[in-house]
């Protein structure tokens, strides 16, 4: 299902009005985690403003360390949904188990499975069952096949409305956070007709190298980027020290828009 052998045409993803996909660019971004109700606010105004069409925040965190913070749960989707409601941008978080997966379709207009969930199969059978797009991000091992083969899982419930992420897989160089797999997107898009996106941050792990890599997704093809936005990253709750500032997203967006246009 997934194939575009089976599909020939690009296939478009409505996220509750928001189209990724056939030339629509999903620009996805905000904090890693969803964290108190007034940064919340203060930064979804500044990145809307930008030209984001889609807010995200983790209100359910996976983290290395159980200590933590693993995110403000049913609160955290609330609050999320507040933000989309009063800049009337739909929202996108991650769900990290299947039994979360009715409450958090309660809240979010698009569903993110993550890196460490890409190969969940529950979780991908249940999320394929929901009325609400998918995100679906590539493990950080994951061979494309793999990534395809997950995006099947989801597909084959019934839910056709999937849009892929790469976002850097593991390399033996720590320089970066991972390693940004350029080719993924027109690989994918060779061999599949469902969008694919570009992360650039969880890719490097680092704010000087975020832009150029979001330019490079786009070059290459991506249907659109997803970028962390903090405005006081020192005291983020989780991915400070990669996320960009509200002015420097502002910047890139703006670059992002005119290479947009020459595309
Ligand atoms: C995230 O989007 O904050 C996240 C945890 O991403 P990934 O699953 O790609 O690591
Ligand atoms: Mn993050």
């Amino acid at each position: 299902l997934a194939s575009r052998d089976a599909h020939p045409e690009s296939s478009i993803v409505d996220v509750s009005g928001v189209k990724i996909g056939g030339g629509h660019l999903g620009m996805i971004a905000g904090p890693c985690s969803v964290e108190d109700p007034d940064r919340m606010f203060r930064i979804a105004e500044k990145v809307v403003a930008s030209g984001a069409n889609l807010f995200r925040g983790g209100a359910y965190k996976p983290r290395t360390s159980p200590y933590a913070f693993q995110g403000m749960g049913e609160d955290g989707l609330k609050l999320l949904r507040e933000v989309g409601n009063r800049y009337n941008i739909p929202v996108v978080t991650e769900v990290t188990d299947p039994r979360l997966v009715e409450l958090v379709s309660g809240y979010a207009d698009m569903l993110q499975v993550g890196a460490r969930n890409m190969q969940n199969f529950a979780l991908l059978t249940e999320v394929g069952k929901s009325k609400r797009p998918v995100l679906l991000k590539r493990g950080m091992s994951a061979t494309i096949t793999d990534l395809l083969m997950c995006a099947e899982y989801i597909l084959s419930q019934g839910n056709m409305n999937v849009v892929l992420c790469e976002r850097g897989i593991k390399s033996f160089d720590p320089a970066t956070r991972n390693l940004f797999d350029v080719a993924a997107v027109p690989l994918v898009q060779q061999l599949s007709h469902l969008p694919i996106i570009v992360d650039p941050s969880h890719a490097t792990g680092r704010p000087d190298l975020i832009p150029a890599c979001a330019m490079a997704g786009l070059a290459a093809g991506a249907d659109g980027v997803h970028i962390e936005v903090h405005d006081c990253p020192e005291v983020a709750k989780s991915d400070g020290p990669q996320a960009l500032l509200p002015e420097q997203y502002d910047q890139l967006a703006g670059q992002m828009k005119s290479l947009a246009a020459l595309l």
